[in-house]
């Protein structure tokens, strides 16, 4: 089991029982990724059978309240449980704009981040950065309206996953999803509710089948879809497996 995924959560911003915000967990084996930090992401850990205390390196798609509202409550998790934290380092990837961001984290809970010696931030953009050993996580900007958004891709063991992040379907990330054994996606509104920097199913569809994916898991689901299988309409452009995620689901690759 070179890379085992775990679905924290696989919801929005809108508070549900079913469906936390969109987070993932990625385990190699020696290490620990963190995609995404947003609202209940450290209870979602916990249930997962782990803690935060062995986090090593997080990496943000964007700066929304739904990808990013867990980053104070784990600093402040952290350093209020010092002593049990076991990793060496946080290291902390983001878009363009983090520095900013953390200082005004900073400003709004009185030094919370200048008391996290632990911590470093590294702010990326498009292009590839090798991780220790094996594992390669590369990035491209993804086109989620004005604010600087990135989509990821890890590549361990020879097997890889893409997770999307909130975007609306771009060529750049059909080359960038290229053959990648999971594409992880978000899949926010109804076809006939498209929202601008978003994707439906029919953008899923297209731009799995297109890449040449592996297989599909749906997330970042809002709940206008209702009823409807947004699964079924991924299916009609798009002929390998598709699952709609469920809070706590595993898939190794
Ligand atoms: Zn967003
Ligand atoms: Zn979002």
């Amino acid at each position: 089991m070179p890379l085992r995924v775990t679905i924290l959560g696989s919801g929005t911003i809108i508070p549900s029982l079913e469906r936390r915000a969109t987070a993932l967990l990625v385990e190699t084996g020696e290490q620990r990724f963190l995609f995404d930090c947003g609202p209940c992401v450290l209870e979602a850990l916990e249930e997962a059978g782990t803690s935060f205390h062995s986090l090593e390196r997080i990496f943000i798609t964007h700066y929304h309240p739904d990808h990013t509202l867990g980053i104070g409550h784990l600093l402040s998790a952290i350093n209020n449980d010092r002593d049990r934290f076991e990793s060496a380092q946080l290291v902390l990837y983001g878009p363009r704009g983090l520095e900013e961001f953390m200082e005004r984290l900073d400003m709004l809970y009185r030094s919370l981040v200048m008391k996290s010696d632990y911590l470093r931030l590294v702010e990326i953009d498009e292009g590839a950065l090798t991780i220790e050993g094996e594992s390669r996580i590369g990035a491209v900007r993804a086109d989620h309206g004005e604010r600087t958004a990135l989509s990821y891709r890890m590549d361990h063991g020879g097997v890889s996953f893409v997770y999307t992040g909130d975007t609306a379907y771009t060529e750049r990330l059909v080359e960038f999803a290229r053959e990648a054994d999971l594409l992880v996606t978000e899949c926010s509104f109804p076809d006939d509710q498209a929202v601008p920097g978003h994707l439906t199913p029919g953008g899923v569809g297209s731009l799995a089948s297109k890449a040449g994916v592996g297989g599909v898991v749906l997330v970042h689901m809002y709940p206008r879809f209702g009823d409807s299988d947004p699964a079924a309409s991924v299916r009609k452009h798009y002929n390998g497996p598709v699952v709609v995620a469920s809070d706590g689901m595993t898939i190794d690759l």
